[in-house]
């Protein structure tokens, strides 16, 4: 889920840049670039669309020479890969550069104050207006600017930036997003994981939510929290072993994947679900034509199609409208009955998969609305359809789903909690309840990832067998006790707006 590396020291930067960027690969990413601060005390960017070979190709024909950067590998979230919309990001003057992994959910508010306050905007991503922000709050220290940020901010964070006006230093924060800091021979580094330190650093400080730390090239390391105050430090001794290996420890892509689950719920969940609320404006289709519908057609193909049963069972149960879910290839050979009044919502990881593609052009055909919930930004079925709900689980390699599918469950609950809301069939108090057990998934799940024994004594026990029953009732909790209250029910609009009336 894309990364982030910085060097300050005594040793040229760029090298530092490009191994960490190298390390981090596994992640997975679009786009790479780098940030670094020459000794004539201006800030040089290099970036390139697809892989860090391409950036260390560029960077090897016109080297930057500098002792002090920062780099960036970029899934994107908001704005298509591009080199224009990778990172880092400078601020108008030039004299500060911010590489950020996560997603600033309040950016398009504080775009359209910073550049009513003059700043001018080169990219589409949602980062460009924290490096802004950062300069309209500085006066002289870095850190201070960057926690002043920080306090306007809503979403998740790792946080790197450098400032030519204060030479090797750079200023970490993080929130949602993981960051590690640490101090080796040559200075001090930080970076998404343990990978890239592992070869300099035998010991590492991993930043806890909330907190800020500030590099410098002797290879101080200080941590605060949001007021500056120092801070309690976690150290981590560096597992050689495990560090050294590639895919960052783990022995193949679908360990790796099942364990990114909580990380990729949680940013799923940042800024879909605010104070007890689902905030599904992203999907630019507007809330009557979603409460209009008395109809929904889920049409997806292999673990998909597990994730349309699940939906069909909480869009039914929830929301109360009837709905159909079928295996893509099915739909398109038979008679769906669809009309204007139809929401077809084609689930699919890539947003390529052919069937789910043609399925959302034939429902169209007849008058449907098309919603997709894909992993994919600027995918075919992303661009064809008339909403989106991006996963934002990063990309997913391993053949057998795992991040991406109960990232595409988490999805189709808040669809059918959204639905409920609107058609009166859930309370603002109902939707809340159900909310809170959503954000409590992603600790969940990391309880159940802890506890790996158990998972390998269960596979031994099925190891020898020819076949295994599972037995259960119920895939989605019963619906809600409580009638809504007709005040409540008639609430209408977007549900912030019905929110800050109360
Ligand atoms: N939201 C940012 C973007 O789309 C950062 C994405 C990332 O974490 O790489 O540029």
């Amino acid at each position: 889920m894309c990364g982030i590396i910085g060097f300050t020291g005594s040793d040229q930067a760029q090298p530092y840049l490009i191994g960490g960027l190298k390390a981090l690969e596994y992640r997975g990413y679009d786009s790479a670039g780098v940030a670094i601060e020459g000794p004539d005390g201006r800030i040089r960017t290099t970036k390139r669309l697809g892989k860090v070979k391409a950036l260390e190709g560029a960077l090897a024909d016109r080297p930057t020479p500098g002792t002090c950067g920062i780099a960036h590998t970029r899934w994107a979230t908001h704005g298509v890969p591009s080199e224009r919309n990778a990172h880092p990001f400078c601020d108008c003057t030039g004299q500060i550069a911010l590489a950020h992994n996560g997603i600033v959910e309040n950016y398009a508010e504080l775009r359209d104050e910073l550049r009513a306050a003059g700043h001018v905007f080169t990219s589409e991503t949602d980062t460009e207006v924290v490096v802004h922000l950062v300069e309209s709050l500085y006066e002289g220290d870095l850190a201070l600017a960057l926690r002043r940020a920080c306090k306007r901010l809503r979403g998740a964070w790792a946080f790197l930036a450098i400032s030519s006006r204060e030479p090797g230093v750079i200023v970490c924060a993080r929130k949602g997003s993981p960051l590690v800091v640490a101090s080796t021979e040559a200075g001090a580094m930080a970076a998404s994981d343990i990978t890239p330190l592992a070869p300099y650093a035998s010991d590492v400080v991993s930043l806890r939510d909330g907190q800020f730390a500030t590099l410098r090239p002797d290879g101080s390391v200080e941590v605060t929290d949001i007021e500056g105050e120092p801070s309690e430090q976690d150290h981590i001794a560096v597992d050689w072993e495990v560090s050294s290996a590639t895919l960052g420890g783990y022995p193949d892509f679908m360990l790796k994947e099942i364990a990114e689950q909580p990380e990729a719920l949680t940013r799923l969940l940042s800024g879909r679900v605010q104070s007890g609320i689902v905030d599904l404006d992203e999907i630019s289709m507007s809330v009557e034509e979603l409460r209009s519908a008395d109809r929904v057609v889920v049409a997806a193909c292999g673990t998909s199609y597990h994730a349309g049963l699940v939906a069909k069972s909480l869009i039914e149960s929830w929301a109360h409208i009837p709905c159909e879910v079928d295996v893509a290839s099915e739909v398109l050979y038979r008679e769906v009955l669809a009309d204007d009044r139809t929401l077809c919502l084609v689930i699919t990881q890539s947003g390529e998969t052919a069937e789910t593609l043609l399925c959302a052009r034939k429902l169209r055909s007849q008058g449907a609305r098309v919603l997709a919930i894909t992993n994919v930004l600027g995918s075919t079925a992303a661009r064809m359809a008339d909403g989106v709900i991006y996963l934002q689980a990063g990309p997913e390699v391993s053949v057998a789903s795992t991040k991406a599918y109960t990232s595409m469950l988490v999805s189709v609950a808040m669809i059918a909690l959204f639905l409920a809301y609107h058609r009166g069939r859930m309370s603002e108090d109902q939707v809340a309840d159900r909310l809170s057990e959503l954000e409590r998934v992603p600790a969940a799940v990391s309880m159940v990832l802890d506890r790996q024994g158990l998972a390998t004594s269960a596979a031994r026990a099925f190891e020898g067998a020819d076949s295994a029953l599972f037995l259960g009732r119920r895939a989605t909790p019963p619906p809600p006790r409580r009638a809504p209250s007709s005040s409540r029910r008639s609430a209408t609009c977007t549900p912030r707006r019905t929110r800050a009336a109360r």
